[in-house]
């Protein structure tokens, strides 16, 4: 069941990509620079600008209409069970389009930087809501991927300020983000208190933006960010010193959980165009559809989308009737299995999805640019980012066996 304010949320964005969105993707497609979503790139191979900007206008548009943030307590704070049908909707109705940015994705406020002090929520937390500028998480680093509390980056405080110093890497936004959520250890040995949170400002002194890393995604978006020396005020440190590595959980279980509106609506789309090409491309003088071989794979993809979003929004239920629900610091020792839950359930869900969906399209499911290639190497993705798979496994198991 949708709440009253998520049905007003779906109408009211529904006419926002109608009256808003709409224009502006004409306008981008008619400057042949990409797709949102399968942007030309630029020499140093990231996303082109102009896509990039017509997210941007997208976003601030989505901002003053309050359709940006509804997943965070100053934006809209809507529950977990209420994102997922926001979500479902927004990546179904905006299939690959433009209309995909007007609901914040990374780059965007989220619950950590919820934690940050008054003076770092006007300076960089209203803007964000405004979706005057952007961020990037960066917790990742060339050696240290899963094994997070290994990360060699570090700050040591000098008077009222901290001196940062390291190099993250696969960082989504690396490009473009104003302001960069840096996780570093500042005690170290105290495990997971060994991590604080910073939010740098991306013009600071020492500060550099590396290479792209071009990946499968080829969005020209993920990349390297080198602080050397960089002086970040004490008023910059989310939440206390020590609370980094909950702080970057916090960012992280937000991306697993946003996994299920997300697979949800995009695995109804990729069904809808399945049937629709079963229904309309013939073989032997008959629709693909009447093959039973065929038939089989629209009933796999409509199993697994159905299962995948029935377990999430069950998972999302209990999450949210938790003591501090999925964003509590500490989080609820019954969390962390449910979180994974979600985020393996709907990983390999969705990559068996986009397989089939692309099957049933025939050599045109695998033609560069089209829908379906395009979201088999998305799905494909998903189940690295946000922890591993099988990282999420060793969660689950954890949690049983606790
Ligand atoms: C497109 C993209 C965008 C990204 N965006 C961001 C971002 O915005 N910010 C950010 O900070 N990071 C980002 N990342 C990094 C991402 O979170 C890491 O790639 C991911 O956590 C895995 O780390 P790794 O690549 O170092 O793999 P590794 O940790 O090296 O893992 C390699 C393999 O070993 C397995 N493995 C490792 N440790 C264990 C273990 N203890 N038990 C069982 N198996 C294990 C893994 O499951 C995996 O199969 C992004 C990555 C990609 C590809």
């Amino acid at each position: 069941m949708r709440s009253g304010r998520v049905e007003d949320y779906v109408e009211r964005f529904a006419s926002f990509l109608a009256d808003e969105v709409e224009p502006l993707e004409a306008e981008l497609a008619a400057r042949e620079v990409g797709t949102p979503f399968n942007p030309r790139l630029d020499e140093a191979g990231r996303m082109h600008p102009a896509v990039w900007e017509a997210r941007r206008e997208v976003q601030r548009r989505s901002a003053a209409a309050g359709l940006y943030a509804p997943h965070v307590p100053s934006g809209g704070g809507f529950s977990r069970v209420e994102m997922q049908h926001v979500e479902e909707f927004v990546y179904r109705r905006s299939g690959l389009g433009l209309g995909l940015a007007a609901l914040a994705w990374t780059e965007g406020p989220n619950a950590a930087i919820e934690h940050c002090s008054p003076a770092a929520r006007e300076h960089w937390l209203e803007p964000l809501l405004a979706a005057e500028i952007t961020a990037a998480f960066a917790n990742t680093e060339i050696s240290v991927g899963t094994d997070v509390l290994a990360m060699e980056t570090h700050a040591v405080r000098d008077g009222d300020d901290w001196i940062l110093n390291g190099d993250k890497a696969w960082i989504t936004n690396a490009h473009f983000a104003d302001v960069m959520q840096v996780t570093a250890v500042t005690e170290p040995g105290a495990g997971t208190r060994s991590l604080s949170m910073f939010l740098v400002d991306a013009r600071a002194p020492g500060v550099t933006r590396g290479r792209d890393i071009p990946t499968m995604l080829d969005d020209g978006l993920t990349g390297e960010l080198h602080f050397s020396d960089v002086r970040v005020p004490a008023e910059d440190v989310v939440g206390d010193p020590g609370d980094g590595f909950a702080l970057a959980m916090t960012w992280i279980n937000w991306r697993r959980m946003a996994r299920g509106g997300m697979c949800a609506g995009w695995g109804s789309w990729l069904l809808e165009r399945a049937v629709d090409r079963a229904r309309t491309r013939t073989s032997g003088g008959r629709p693909i559809g009447e093959q039973q071989a065929v038939a089989h794979m629209l009933a796999d993809i409509d199993a697994d989308v159905y299962t995948a979003r029935a377990a999430s929004l069950q998972i999302q239920t209990e999450l949210d009737a938790l003591p501090g629900g999925p964003y509590g610091i500490p989080l609820d020792h019954a969390a962390p299995r449910l979180l994974s839950l979600i985020k393996v359930i709907n990983d390999e869900s969705f990559y068996r999805v986009a397989d089939r969906a692309l099957q049933v399209h025939g050599g045109s499911g695998l033609r560069k640019g089209s829908p379906e290639e395009k979201l088999f190497r998305l799905a494909r993705n998903l189940k690295i980012p946000a922890g591993t798979v099988e990282i999420q496994r060793n969660a689950i198991a954890r949690g049983l066996l606790r």
